[in-house]
Formats: structure tokens, C-alpha cells, sequence
């Protein structure tokens, strides 16, 4: 019985950290533009909110930057 709920509460919370990362990538979609590339890294600006961002890893941002009070 122990196990069967350990099991449960360890799906749950897997459950609830993917939905949490795919409601983050829906949120945003990330585009790099190298043309605007600068010493702090790859230049990315998100379709959805417009939010604009720099990377040092060349990886667009896992969540939303979207501006408090945009939309
Ligand atoms: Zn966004």
C-alpha cells in the first residue's frame, strides 16, 4: 500500500512538471535572429508577447517572458 501511493504522488508530480513546461512553451515561441546575435549570446524574440531575450547557450528560454500587464 505504501509503494501504491508513493507511486501515485511521484505520477502527480511528473504529471503537473510537464504540464507546467508545455503550458510554458505554448506561451512562447521562440525565434533566433543571429543578425542581432551580441556578446551576451544569441538573440531570440518570442512571436507571441514580443518579448526579446539573450541566450548564452544558443537555446531559446524554456518559459515565458511575457510582459506583466501585456496582452
Ligand atoms: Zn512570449
Amino acid at each position: 500500500m505504501f509503494i501504491f501511493l508513493l507511486v501515485l504522488v511521484a505520477v502527480l508530480v511528473w504529471m503537473a512538471v510537464t504540464f507546467r513546461a508545455r503550458k510554458a512553451v505554448k506561451d512562447c515561441r521562440w525565434r533566433e535572429n543571429r543578425a542581432k546575435d551580441s556578446a551576451e549570446g544569441r538573440y531570440f524574440i518570442c512571436m507571441n508577447c514580443g518579448a526579446e531575450t539573450r541566450t548564452g547557450d544558443a537555446k531559446p528560454p524554456r518559459s515565458c517572458l511575457r510582459p506583466r500587464g501585456g496582452d
